[in-house]
């Protein structure tokens, strides 16, 4: 029995710029059957805010901030559960610092308990070197997402992924990352849902992420063929999805 959603983003409900086909259909049943959901990204750049917002002006309404898990969100839960009150030096953006905030951190460049690092268009050499030093000296490294490079419009950006691996050739330590497609992050969405795992559906487009996390999360999962899954690529993988769909608007609860 399905009692609640995690869904991806990115090739689930949108494309670029594009809404993806029966995705409004799937937030209106979600509501009407009053289930509850969390959509979820490894984007940690972005406030639950921003989010909202970019999501209504492409067209998808009925999504709310508390209906959001970010990489950041998850990467504040999981350090306040390790520690209170603890202090981290971090390299990312203003989303990340206030879920920081939030959970009861403070921020210091000196001995810190963390150094938190996440995708910034402000990375330079003086972050990189300061990073280096106090992980050389201690202090625990975090990463929010590993996520190599985003697609962006004109061609690729590097991402958390690259930041955090000049840190690890500087450092021969390696981040603990708590983003997808650590299953950490589905537990997370689960815990703050109030449901058991086995009690959720992760929907996602990519196998070895939103698949393998909301399986590894004990979860069950929907695999959405609308983003960079082809039905022949699933073959391809160790592990396979309970529920295949052409997309989200196929996804009808209560025949689950
Ligand atoms: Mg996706």
């Amino acid at each position: 029995m399905i009692k609640a959603i995690i869904s991806d983003m990115d090739g689930v409900i949108y494309r670029g710029k594009q809404i993806i086909a029966g995705a409004q259909d799937f937030v209106d049943r979600l509501h009407s059957s009053k289930t509850p959901f969390l959509f979820l990204t490894n984007n940690a750049e972005q406030t639950p805010l921003d989010l909202k917002l970019k999501l209504e002006h492409l067209g998808i309404h009925g999504i709310e901030e508390e209906n959001f898990i970010t990489s950041a969100m998850a990467t504040a839960m999981f350090l306040r559960s390790q520690k209170e009150r603890a202090t981290a030096f971090v390299i990312g953006g203003g989303g990340l610092m206030n879920e920081l905030y939030n959970v009861g951190f403070s921020l210091s460049e000196s001995h810190p308990d963390y150094v938190v690092v996440s995708k910034t268009a402000n990375f330079n050499f003086e972050m990189l070197k300061k990073a280096v030093r106090l992980i050389d000296g201690g202090a625990k490294f975090i990463g929010t997402n590993p996520d190599m490079i985003d697609p962006v419009e004109g061609g690729n950006e590097p991402a958390a992924g690259t930041i955090l691996a000049a840190i690890s050739a500087a450092t021969g330590k390696k981040p603990y990352i708590v983003g997808k497609p650590n299953s950490l992050m589905m537990m997370l969405a689960t815990r703050k849902l109030g449901v058991h795992p086995e009690e959720a559906l992760m929907v996602g487009d990519r196998m070895d992420t939103d698949i393998v996390g909301g399986m590894e999360a004990g979860m069950k999962t929907a695999l959405v063929l609308s983003g960079v899954t082809t039905p022949s690529l699933i073959e391809h993988f160790p592990y396979k999805p309970d529920y295949v769909f052409n997309h989200v608007g196929e996804i009808d609860l209560a025949h689950l």
